[in-house]
């Protein structure tokens, strides 16, 4: 043993190591284009223009008589207008006759205004006598007519790059008539435990058994930045094992996130895996739970060896890999609100290492969980963490901290 942790960085240098790992690797992001249908949700990757004019044609906006606005300025209750209606334009009709003084044409909603009439006279004030129509009230040039382009020009932007297609930009990129948007690609993120003792929630216990966890908290923590998890299973520790999976599932993804043997235990053999097939970056970062972190690249993808212990999994993903996995999906940068609130009790820290210690929030007072990072519960517990600084042993009852939630 002995030369692991060798190099342990501190949590400000792993953030300037990852960072630019990122950078480096996986920037521009992946584009994809998608149907609209499944767009929801997604980033836009180029700002998107209306190809045409919206409304595309000069379009009624009531039903009512297309006519010259000029042969109603005189009309009122007694005295109506009179005219002749040459035509019936019903919604997705075209018009075949020009309108001319002295006549108007019956047109639905939606319709295209014929030439030559300038408004529209709903339907309400008018009325159908013999072979004339009357027309009670005058009408403005102009009157109930969406003209060609009002809504949205041709070439405007629609929807602009990095916005979030939600129903509302949905809706008016599909009446420009696009049925495809170029999206961010959503990262695909591996996920794969190691551990002699792991079998999966839906098979029996066994004795010795100890039920993956990891694997699916991990996944709903990459969908939650956006990204796709691809839950690769359980793999046990044995080198070759662990090498030939490394090896291949590595080509289906673009990060690797596994949990476990990552220290220099007997049967942990991530560290030679990764040093073998590609190359190890970090082996341990100065931070309490988390200390066996590895991070590696392997056929420039990037691999994080989170440690096994649930909340230590959970904690260094959600601080060393959360932020740059939201960067990746396009997904803007939730700031990293925290919460500030009071401990209800004091807190015991060690010294010489950034100290995540999970907390309760109730009553506006801060709860520390007392449990060790095996605990899962503590996880189902928690509403979050707080940072405690390096060279800080004692938080009082009653000091104010700030609580960073796991989700928001
Ligand atoms: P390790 O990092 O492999 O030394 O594992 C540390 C602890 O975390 C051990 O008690 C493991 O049983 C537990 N552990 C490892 N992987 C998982 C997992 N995928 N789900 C739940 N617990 C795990
Ligand atoms: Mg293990």
């Amino acid at each position: 043993m002995g030369r692991e942790f060798l190099d342990l960085v501190d949590t400000r240098e792993a953030h300037s190591i990852i960072r630019s790992l990122f950078q480096e690797i996986y920037h521009p992001p992946k584009v994809e284009k998608i149907n609209l249908n499944y767009a929801y949700g997604r980033v836009l990757a180029q700002d998107v223009k209306s190809p045409i004019d919206l409304p595309p044609f000069n379009r009624a906006s009531r039903d009512g008589y297309a006519l010259k606005a000029e042969d109603t300025f005189h009309a009122s209750e007694d005295n109506p207008s009179i005219l002749k209606c040459i035509e019936v334009i019903e919604a997705g009709a075209i018009p075949q006759k020009k309108v001319r003084r002295g006549y108007c044409s019956r047109i639905s909603t939606g319709a295209p205004i014929p030439e030559g009439a300038d408004a529209i006279v709903m339907i309400e004030y008018t009325e159908e006598e013999d072979d004339n129509i009357l027309i009670y009230r005058s009408a403005y040039p102009g009157q109930h007519i969406a003209p060609r382009g009002s809504d949205m020009p041709k070439n405007e932007i629609i929807a602009k790059k990095n916005s979030i297609l939600s129903p509302e930009k949905i809706g008016a990129i599909s009446a420009a008539g696009i049925s495809k948007v170029p999206v961010i690609a959503k990262p695909k993120i591996g996920i794969l435990s190691t551990g002699n003792e792991l079998i999966e929630p839906s098979n029996h216990w066994t004795p010795g058994k100890i039920f993956d966890s990891n694997s699916h908290s991990l996944a709903a923590a990459v969908k939650n930045c956006g990204c796709e998890p691809k839950i690769l299973g359980i793999v046990k520790d044995d080198y070759t094992e662990v090498y030939k999976t490394i090896q291949e599932s590595i080509q289906e993804c673009d990060i690797l996130i596994t949990s476990g043997g990552t220290s220099a235990g007997a049967g942990d053999v991530l560290r030679e895996v990764i040093e073998d097939i590609g190359e190890v970056i970090i082996h341990g970062i100065s931070i309490k739970p988390g200390k066996p972190t590895i991070i590696g690249k392997i056929d420039d993808k990037l691999v994080f060896g989170l440690p096994g212990f649930p909340v230590s999994a959970l904690i260094i993903f959600d601080v060393f890999l959360r932020p740059y996995l939201m960067e990746l999906s396009g997904k803007p940068q939730m700031e990293h609100r925290t919460i500030e609130l009071p401990l209800a009790r004091r807190l015991h820290s060690s010294r010489g290492r950034i100290h995540y210690a999970l907390v309760k929030i109730e009553n506006n007072k801060v709860y520390p969980i007392l449990k060790d990072s095996g605990a899962i519960t503590s996880l189902a517990d928690a509403d979050g963490y707080i940072k405690v600084p390096k060279n800080v042993e004692i938080l009082e009852e009653g000091s104010n901290v700030k609580v960073s939630p796991f989700s928001q």
